[in-house]
């Protein structure tokens, strides 16, 4: 076996939690070495927010193409190479996960290839193609992610039974899929299948889609969806999925549905098996490692970020957690992540963007809550571009006008939520974004109309 590597700071896994840190931590002057038994960028940058991002985007130009008679352009002979979108995602992902490896070189970061264990609470262990690696560190820092979960007795085979890491690999749409859960994977991937006609089942267990959104987002997304042939059925328990007709049969409480392929996408569980956690004795709390508000873990120098630390499991929340480990573990005094601003994002088209409290949840509280929301079918630039669909609705506290949850559903979403979220952390009420002068014409004055719209003073309805 080599000589133990020596350094400050060992990272285990360098998706975006871990490759942030690493950074962070190498321009604080310690010295890092990052693990990872894939390639850098972890699942978000290979085999998730990436390359679904530019799936998403083709099945977006090909609704485009589609509708170009809309704009007076007309469009013969139109075929899509669903082999040639995945390739292109591939290719999207590589440059970006190249970009990463670049970054490590450029910070000095030794990348160790292999799967790491803990033997020590300072000593990593890699076991990689050419033998065993042992790490000694001042500190370390777990980041292993997370990984697709399925149903009792329903394996994920990525043939028949595929998650998002066999959709994003597989080069064929299937020709009928079965999507199980209605989250974030199971609207992205039903949307880009839908695209390029696959005929898609949305199965949700709870009694609407993207349920963790606002109820009004969701019943926007289920009309639109309704509306491209998508078929949704809400409330429906899943018993087993078989093998038999085009591929699969899935039983359900409702009946029997048939098509070639499933996409379990019920929700992803952390990966804290086979890293040596039990031995050390770190403390988990339902499945995921129990962390402080610096993210250290039950165990003094050792720490845990992303989606193995718990929800939200949103890769810019561990970018955000990687920069609070990597300062504190540099012996600054970060602040911590604030978990009541962080934006969630669903990338079909709509796209879906909030944060903070649904209306409903904000109702619950004691405080009197007043509700803003302005159509895109009013905004001039959204009516320009054709993409008229969703609204921005804005929760706040009416006595004070604090911003209590933003609803975005249409054109851009992902980009107009962080107006709200700059405003939330400068403490920002209503007052603040009405008095921001928001360019004209752009998809943003909706944020603005909305908020207008939450006093009772909205200029364009
Ligand atoms: P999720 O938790 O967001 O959604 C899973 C859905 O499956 C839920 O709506 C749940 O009610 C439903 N479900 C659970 N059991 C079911 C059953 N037996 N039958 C039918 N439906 C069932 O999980 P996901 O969509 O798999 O995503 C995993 C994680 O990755 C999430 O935390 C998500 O936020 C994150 N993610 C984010 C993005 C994004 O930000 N764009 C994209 C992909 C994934």
């Amino acid at each position: 076996m080599p000589d133990a590597l020596k350094v400050d700071l060992a990272i285990v896994g360098t998706g975006p939690g871990g490759y942030v840190a690493a950074i962070r931590a190498a321009q604080l002057g310690l010295t890092v070495a990052a693990v990872e038994d894939d390639r850098p960028g972890g699942v978000c940058l290979n085999w998730g927010c990436i390359p679904t991002k530019a799936l998403l985007r083709n099945a977006e130009v090909l609704s485009l193409v589609n509708h170009a008679s809309d704009f007076g352009i007309h469009v013969s002979g139109v075929e899509a190479d669903y082999a040639e979108a995945v390739r292109r995602s591939r290719r999207v992902a590589d440059r970006m996960a190249k970009g990463v490896e670049f970054l490590f070189r450029k910070n000095r970061i030794t990348l160790v290839p292999g799967r790491g264990t803990l033997t020590s609470r300072g000593t990593v262990e890699v076991a990689g193609q050419d033998g065993l690696q042992t790490i000694e560190a001042r500190a370390v820092l777990l980041a292993t992610g997370s990984e697709p979960k399925s149903l009792p007795g329903i394996a994920i085979d990525e043939r028949r039974v595929i998650s998002s890491n066999g959709a994003v690999r597989q080069e064929r749409a299937p020709r009928s899929l079965v999507v199980i859960g209605a989250g974030a994977v199971g609207v992205e991937f039903a949307d880009v299948y839908a695209a390029y006609g696959t005929r898609v089942t949305l199965l949700e267990v709870l009694p609407r889609v993207v349920p963790i959104e606002d109820e009004e987002v969701s019943a926007l997304l289920a009309r639109v969806f309704s509306s491209r042939g998508i078929e949704i059925k809400t409330g429906a328990r899943v018993a087993g999925v078989r093998p038999g007709g085009a591929g699969v049969i899935v039983e359900t409480d409702g009946g029997k549905l048939e098509a070639e392929q499933v996409l379990m996408a019920v929700g992803r569980a952390a990966k804290v098996r086979g890293l040596g956690l039990e031995a050390l004795g770190v403390a988990l709390d339902r499945g995921f490692v129990k962390v402080s508000p610096l993210m250290e873990t039950s165990v003094t120098g050792l720490y845990a970020i992303g989606d193995m630390a718990g929800p939200p499991l949103l890769a810019h929340k561990a970018m955000a957690e990687g920069v609070v480990a990597a300062e504190a573990i540099a012996g600054r005094t970060p602040r911590p992540v604030d978990y009541t601003s962080v934006p969630s994002c669903t990338y079909c088209r709509p796209q879906i963007a909030s944060l903070g409290l649904t209306e409903a949840k904000a109702r619950e509280g004691k405080r009197e809550v007043s509700v803003g929301k302005f159509p895109f079918t009013a905004s001039g630039k959204a009516v320009a571009l054709g993409e008229t669909e969703g609204f921005v609705k804005v929760v706040a506290d009416t006595a004070t006008g604090e911003i209590l949850g933003v609803h975005i559903v249409g054109p851009e979403a992902t980009e107009i939520i962080h107006e709200f979220a700059v405003g939330r952390t400068l403490e920002g009420t209503l007052e603040e974004i009405v008095h921001t002068i928001h360019a004209h014409p752009t998809l943003s004055e909706a944020a603005l109309e909305a908020t207008l719209a939450a006093l009772g003073q909205a200029i364009h309805i």
